[in-house]
């Protein structure tokens, strides 16, 4: 396996927001754009849902949404190997030969698992064994380079020193080891009440809510009680933390002078920030219409990006398997 290799994984889990595309797939677009990757895959990780315990129908319809969510962001499939993390089932059985090198010791210092545990919780064993899923993703195809937030070097850390495991017993190097990348981030958006923007949060902005919802969520936003004509500092307002990312320049300066000058109230600034808004998410929404009707063109996506996977995955698989002892009837 030769080259370098973009991989990052989605976790379906319900509607997207103006957080996910700003801090995840803006940062992703901008990675394809500045590294010459000789390729890029994008996976759903549906695998990984499961340690939530969703309904069978929930996480259909997560995936389902999801997949949609990321296409009409603009995940570009002709730059993108974009694939369902189930159309490849070899990834699990990796994780089992990954298992055997990895020691419970190690795990039990996962942040998740940890977390868990100390919120009482008792986690399953899919939520212990999530890292060396995690890693059976990246090294299954080859990856070289990992996007990573802070919250997952310690799973790219562990990813790494799984490969080096592999590599030393085999005395070959059978997997690449991968680096992380860090997206240029656009830092945290802030949601409808200051706070990081998040569904656990119930601030959020969505991408794709009908226009009276768009309308709600933004009328939500919170902020002082200075009066209309007071000046106000934009810098301390969670309305002008959005505009930031969504209003056109000219437009912009012409809200702060409003702000600092005094005569622009909270309201009129939601407003504006609504219609900004609505122009930004436009062409997302149209794009996802179209893909909404347009099931075969979502199918050929997938399968295209399944076959591409499956092809580097059996490689893979088929090293592993030979160097480890495992065989099939093939083989006699
Ligand atoms: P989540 O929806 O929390 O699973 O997050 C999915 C991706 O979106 C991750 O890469 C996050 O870093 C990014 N993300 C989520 N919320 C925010 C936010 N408020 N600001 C920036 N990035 C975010």
């Amino acid at each position: 396996m030769s080259g370098k290799r973009l991989l990052t994984g989605i976790k379906p889990s319900g509607s997207v927001h103006l957080g996910n595309y700003f801090g995840a797939v803006k940062p992703f677009q901008e990675l394809q754009n500045a590294h010459d990757f000789d390729q890029t895959f994008l996976f759903i990780a549906n695998y990984h849902a499961l340690t939530g315990r969703p309904t069978g129908s929930d996480l259909t319809e997560m995936t389902q949404e999801i997949i949609l969510d990321y296409l009409a962001m603009g995940i570009n499939e002709s730059k993108t190997v974009m694939f369902l993390q189930s159309d490849v089932p070899r990834v699990t059985e990796l994780t089992w030969m990954l298992n055997n090198f990895m020691s419970v010791a190690h795990l039990e210092r996962a942040h998740a698992y940890k977390d868990a545990v100390a919120h009482g919780k008792d986690p399953n064993v899919g939520l212990f064994d999530y890292p060396v899923l995690m890693a059976a993703d990246i090294l299954l195809y080859g990856s070289t380079h990992v996007p990573v937030g802070e919250d997952q070097k310690q799973h790219l850390e562990m990813t790494r020193d799984l490969a080096e495991e592999v590599n030393a017993d085999c005395a070959k190097e059978i997997f690449p080891l991968p680096e992380s990348v860090i997206p240029n981030r656009t830092g945290i958006l802030p949601g409808t009440d200051g706070n990081k923007m998040s569904k656990s949060y119930g601030n959020t902005i969505e991408m794709f809510a009908d226009e009276k919802t768009l309308r709600k969520q933004v009328m939500a936003i919170v902020t002082d009680s200075k009066r209309p004509e007071e000046p106000k500092n934009p810098e301390e307002c969670n309305i002008y933390a959005l505009h930031k990312h969504i209003t056109p320049a000219d437009d912009l300066a012409e809200i702060e002078r409003g702000y600092r000058e005094g005569g622009l109230s909270y309201k009129e600034s939601k407003e504006q920030l609504f219609e900004s808004l609505k122009i930004f998410l436009e062409p997302f929404r149209e794009r996802r219409h179209d893909l909404t009707n347009n099931s075969d063109e979502v199918r050929r996506i997938l399968q295209e990006g399944a076959d591409i996977a499956n092809a580097e995955a059996e490689k893979t698989m088929r090293k592993v398997r030979s160097e480890l002892g495992i065989l099939s009837y093939s083989d006699f």
